[in-house]
């Protein structure tokens, strides 16, 4: 029997990006996205165009880099958010619309003031004003899950007639469980005439926790696409999380195909979502909870004795996917500082960076430096020494010298010296610690002062020597910005984060970047 395929629809560069204090710049965006093509998503919802012009900026370079995938853009049921939405993806091979406007009857009376007509009338001329820029339309009645159940049918029945390709039921907030929500699927699906010409699709929070039993359970009722992001990030308590939703379809194809019409697949590359994972929780500095189903630390890790004892004779009696199904390969190649050019060249594109030849020669120079103080260097440090030398960010502050004084019974000190560009500053500070000592140090020097918002720590690999990445959050105007620094010495590292984030502010305000508009979705 042929298997049929779940669309899944992406949207860590949308839903996710509204996670509070996640922010990515336009460049990082395109890497995310580029990485997404690879895992094989079939939909990357690239940002909402009408909310700013770095949003609109992003959505466009995608459409235009990435090929594989259609590209969304997200619009209310407005012409100048469709109009928007319509330009930025206009680049792409493969390019969707998705329009939404709220039908519960708590929305449509306090958020838009109107009455059903009026929404329905709304989303009607939406989906016909997206047909016109193109054929593939996405249409979501925005908390669908407590609007009425007629009402949504009423509704769903108009734009499929319109022209709409892809219906979404999304579950705004967080508030259906699984029963309820494959119920509503499979009622929509008998009582909506033609929508077997149509996709069905889900699109569930977590904030009950239930984002991705929801998604299955809509799945198990014939919704053949899925709303989804990389970790589960999103607003509030996050999205059903990308890695979680395929790897159940894949364990669990038996359930679905006993239970389904047809045994069910996707078409992601199983063997990238922890690349993904990695690349995505680095660029937004959402650390993973080592707990995390498929992608945190300990997902695979058999520590209690009698589980190792048993995966050691036979691997199933604990095990319900391998490591490496999700691409965590058991021998890593390790690189030392007699590796030639040609072999970390050859390396780096093993492990699918793509890089220019300016590119690869300050990374190969920064992998030399640290292999002079780390004798063994793994692919995870080369995947951070690589993101840590190619970055877009303009240089607006670097450091140059750092000295940290500390020790029991004295004062922390630190001393900085910072090419800004009004030449060299140099500035010296005392602290609570170290950190907070040369954080103090590049304040006076670089004349920032951003709240510090969170700090953290960790180590890319295991051992005494290894790479320590520092991430840092501030915060300046309502508006966050991240920061990341790697070094095998932890102060380094945290005094570089630091300095990046600045430089991310500071360029930032510099382009008049203004905080945008949030979709509720
Ligand atoms: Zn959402």
């Amino acid at each position: 029997m042929s298997k049929e395929k779940i669309i899944i629809f992406d949207t860590t560069l949308r839903d996710g990006e509204q996670s509070p204090g996640a922010s990515l710049s336009v460049a990082e965006k395109l890497e995310i996205a580029q990485q997404l093509a690879a895992l094989g998503v079939d939909v990357i919802e690239a940002g909402f165009p009408v909310s700013s012009p770095a949003q609109f900026e992003a959505t466009a370079l995608v459409a235009e880099q990435v090929s594989g995938p259609v590209i969304a853009g997200l619009a209310r049921a407005s012409q100048k958010d469709i109009e928007a939405a319509g330009k930025a993806v206009a680049p792409a091979k493969k390019k969707r619309i998705h329009t939404f406007i709220a039908t519960s009857p708590i929305h449509m009376e306090h958020k838009l003031k109107k009455n059903s007509e009026e929404v329905l009338k709304m989303a009607v001329e939406a989906v016909r004003c997206a047909k016109s820029f193109v054929d593939d339309v996405e249409f979501s009645p925005e908390d669908a899950t407590r609007s009425d159940i007629a009402f949504l049918i009423e509704i769903l029945t108009a734009v499929i007639e319109a022209g709409a390709t892809t219906l979404n039921i999304p579950d705004t907030v967080g508030y259906i469980l699984p029963y309820e929500y494959g119920q509503i699927i499979a009622r929509l699906k008998s009582d909506v005439p033609h929508i077997d010409d149509c996709i069905i699709s889900t699109h569930c929070h977590n904030d009950l926790g239930m984002a991705v039993a929801n998604s299955l359970a809509g799945v198990r009722n014939g919704a053949r696409q899925v709303e989804c992001t990389v970790n589960g990030l999103g607003e509030r308590a996050g999205n059903a999380a990308l890695e979680e939703i395929v790897m159940a379809i894949h364990t669990r194809a038996d359930f679905f195909a006993k239970t389904g019409s047809q045994p069910l697949r996707t078409n992601i590359k199983t063997n990238q979502i922890h690349r993904t994972s990695q690349l995505v929780s680095r660029l937004t500095g959402f650390v993973i909870q080592p707990n995390k189903a498929i992608v945190g630390e300990n997902a695979f890790a058999h520590e209690a004795g009698v589980h190792v004892d048993g995966v050691l004779k036979e691997r199933t009696t604990y095990e319900i996917m391998t490591p490496e199904s999700i691409g965590l390969s058991g021998s890593r190649m390790v690189l030392g500082r007699h590796t030639g050019r040609h072999g970390f060249t050859d390396r780096c594109r093993q492990l699918g960076f793509k890089l220019t030849k300016a590119e690869l020669e300050r990374a190969y120079q920064r992998f030399l430096e640290i292999a002079d103080k780390k004798k063994e260097v793994f692919d995870e440090d080369i995947a951070v020494i690589i993101n840590d030398e190619i970055r877009v960010v303009e240089q607006i502050y670097e450091l140059k010298y750092l000295h940290v004084a500390c020790g029991t019974g004295t004062l922390p000190t630190a001393s900085v010296k910072m090419r800004t560009k009004d030449g060299t500053k140099q500035a010296a500070a005392c602290g609570d610690g170290p950190v907070d000592a040369a954080y103090e140090a590049i304040r006076e020097a670089t004349g920032q002062s951003p709240k510090l918002e969170s700090y953290s720590i960790r180590a890319v690999t295991s051992g005494k020597e290894a790479l320590g990445e520092a991430t840092v959050k501030i915060t300046e105007e309502g508006r966050t910005y991240i920061g990341r620094g790697i070094s095998t010495d932890i102060i380094e590292a945290s005094a570089k984060a630091y300095v990046d984030a600045i430089n991310r502010m500071v360029s930032a305000k510099d382009k008049g970047e203004q905080p945008e508009i949030k979709a509720e979705l």
